[in-house]
């Protein structure tokens, strides 16, 4: 006599969470494809235990060949249910379809073998009998727990072989499913009247549930639309990325709208509009992807001018958030999904930093991502990496560059100029990763890495006895925010034994303008004994004015007006170098690239040349050895 108590409860629960899973949308990627195959086999699986188990125990109520039906079908939904928790595993990983097809072939194979084995066992009698003794198992039955281990095996297997590519989180939930299914098939062996197959796949399909099926983990709080993750894992499956489309779209502004609507007002308005997203574009997946961005995917044929112009339109228009008018703008993005094999991790970035980029850019009108947008993301993704290796390794390397006095034509000071290497070693150019610093707050152990190497370099040459007084070290407009910058600079100088006269600090001129500020940083910075040059004079907004407010004591001209000069020589620069040595700086003129250049610079009254045509910024151990004595 079989044991249902346990069938039924474990029904009644698969019911529950079906209801709840029906209840919530849910993005159509290939997992909860799988999910929901899953589901139906195991509802396919316990229904048909329950008959024939039924049929079984009563089996003189039933004629032989519908008693042998019964047993069939269940056997046949135990396989497809064992079929299915594998397929659902091999889901887990972001590995393309390819990766996979032996693997496929192998699975179905087997899978099929037993199916064909269990159809024609009425005629062959290998998995089970039925006849008017009611049903009896057959000599091949041992393949229902063969075929289960065998599915974990391969399951454990590939989870094992692509743990790199699913999420932390899913892969152990992944292992404890497994563990789970083998527990029950183990049990079901030793105890076979219990049924209790049905509850440890519940228990499974519940693991799944909580740790990545449950459709409240794709949603967003602000309302019914999907979130990143969810991005992300639509982005996975090769099959959306063909023929399909993402239209972003930020508010303008979003973080002073936020501060001037307030937040509570804010968030409302962010569910009306998501409301009015899902309800008016029912063709599209909507997602909210943070801070005032949003996203709709959809197929190409979509008429997404259509939709464009509507959701203006309605932007046109208030939102109406807790007796407040929401007044808001957008600009839109658009990707391409197609272009290349970029990960999806890789395409959810590069949405938001297109929109937070579109939703600051002064351009009102909608920004198109491009491809050279595209290049240009990527590029600053390697950089960004290979700028975080260099900043944790201490691998920030530090080439100096000669400053030539005019006057006696010797080498007076130096400039340190920060440089790192990307994987295969070659140099790139600070022009392109200190803006990426200075944007996510590494510019600050950058600027110390630099100090140290220098003051180590000072500590470790004797550079008065050759002649050259400072080295100059760049700091940058972010550094300079610091408030604990003159001290902790002060306090590195004193770590290494050296005075502060031997650094020159220079600012660039951007940093004047935005952060007034920085008057009394540099104040500060002036106080503890550093000289002060301003770099790159000349480059765009400067003043006389804004120089003469702050401790400078040197200005460097930048190359460009230094170049225009020798190409037109005006009375203008000649002037302007006379005002500001009369006022009593110092000057020294960038991008000296030629004799003629230099002899130029010097007759008017540049003091110090700084340029090709002395010397290309060398790493400090050339500089040493050309420059320094001993
Ligand atoms: P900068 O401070 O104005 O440095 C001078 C730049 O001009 C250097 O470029 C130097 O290699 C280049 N240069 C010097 N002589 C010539 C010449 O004759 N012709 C030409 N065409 N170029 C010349 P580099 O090393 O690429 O640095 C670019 C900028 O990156 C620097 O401009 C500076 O603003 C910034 N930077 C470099 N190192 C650091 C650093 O450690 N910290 C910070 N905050 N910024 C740095
Ligand atoms: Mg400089
Ligand atoms: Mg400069």
């Amino acid at each position: 006599m079989w044991n249902m108590d346990f069938v039924i409860p474990s029904l009644l629960v698969l019911s529950v969470l079906l209801v709840f899973y029906f209840a919530r949308p849910r993005i159509p990627n290939r997992i909860n494809k799988a999910f929901l195959t899953l589901i139906i086999t195991d509802i396919a699986a316990i229904v048909t235990d329950l008959l024939s188990t039924y049929a079984d125990n009563h089996y003189r109520d039933f004629s032989v060949p519908l008693l042998s039906v019964l047993n069939m079908a269940f056997f046949v939904a135990f396989f497809a249910r064992v079929l299915a928790f594998f397929r659902l595993t091999m889901k887990l990983p972001k590995v393309g379809a390819s990766g996979f097809t032996w693997n496929k072939l192998l699975s179905y194979t087997v899978f099929l073998v037993c199916e064909v084995m269990v159809v024609t066992s009425p005629f062959t009698g290998a998995v089970y009998t039925a006849d008017a003794a009611g049903y009896h198992r057959g000599p091949l039955y041992w393949i229902l727990p063969a075929c289960s281990f065998f599915y974990l095996a391969l399951g454990i297997f590939q989870l094992v072989r692509y743990r790199k590519k699913v999420r932390r989180s899913v892969l152990i939930s992944a292992f404890g499913y497994h563990a789970i299914l083998i527990i029950g098939n183990t049990i079901r062996i030793l105890f076979p009247q219990y049924l209790v197959m049905n509850v440890f796949c519940l228990l499974a399909i519940l693991v799944i549930f909580l740790a990545f099926e449950n459709p409240d983990l794709y949603i967003t709080d602000r309302g019914p639309a999907f979130n990143t993750r969810a991005l992300t894992d639509w982005l996975d499956d090769p099959m959306h990325r063909k023929g399909n489309r993402i239209l972003g779209f930020a508010i303008r502004n979003y973080n002073d709208k936020r501060s001037m609507y307030g937040g509570i007002q804010m968030d409302q308005g962010l569910g009306l509009i998501i409301s009015y997203l899902v309800r008016q574009f029912p063709q599209c997946l909507v997602f909210y992807v943070r801070g005032g961005n949003f996203a709709l995917a959809g197929a190409d044929e979509t008429d997404w001018d259509r939709i464009r112009k509507e959701i203006s339109e309605r932007f046109q228009k208030s939102w109406q958030a807790e007796g407040v008018d929401l007044y808001l703008n957008v600009t839109y993005v658009e990707i391409g999904l197609t272009a290349r094999a970029l990960s999806s991790d890789r395409i959810v970035n590069m949405l938001i930093y297109a929109l937070d980029e579109a939703g600051e850019s002064a351009d009102i009108e909608q920004t198109l991502m491009p491809a050279e947008t595209l290049e240009e993301f990527n590029r600053q993704i390697e950089i960004k990496r290979w700028l975080d290796k260099a900043i944790e390794n201490d691998a920030v390397e530090v080439f100096l560059q000669p400053i030539n006095e005019s006057r006696t034509g010797k080498t007076a000071a130096a400039e340190a100029l920060a440089r790192i290497r990307d994987g295969e070693g070659k140099m790139i150019p600070p022009g392109l990763f200190i803006p990426i610093a200075e944007k996510n707050g590494n510019i600050n152990q950058l600027g110390e890495q630099v100090l140290r190497k220098v003051c180590a370099f000072i500590r470790d040459h004797d550079l008065h006895s050759s002649g050259l007084r400072w080295i100059n070290v760049n700091l940058s407009p972010i550094q300079c925010m610091h408030s604990h910058l003159p001290v902790l600079f002060s306090s590195i100088l004193k770590e290494y034994g050296i005075s502060a006269d031997q650094i020159h600090l220079e600012i660039t001129k951007e940093s004047m303008i935005n952060y007034s500020k920085q008057e009394k940083q540099i104040a500060d910075l002036h106080q503890c004994g550093f000289q002060l040059a301003l770099d790159d004079y000349g480059s765009g907004f400067s003043n006389l004015h804004q120089v003469k407010k702050y401790s400078f004591s040197h200005i460097k001209l930048d190359m460009k007006i230094v170049w225009d000069y020798i190409r037109d020589r005006d009375s203008l620069l000649p002037a302007l170098v006379q005002a500001f040595r009369q006022m009593g700086f110092s000057i020294t003129a960038e991008g000296i690239e030629n004799r003629e250049m230099a002899e130029a610079m010097a007759d008017i009254g540049c003091d110090y040349l700084q340029g090709y045509y002395f010397s290309k910024p060398v790493p400090m151990k050339d500089f040493a050895e050309k420059y320094l004595q001993g």
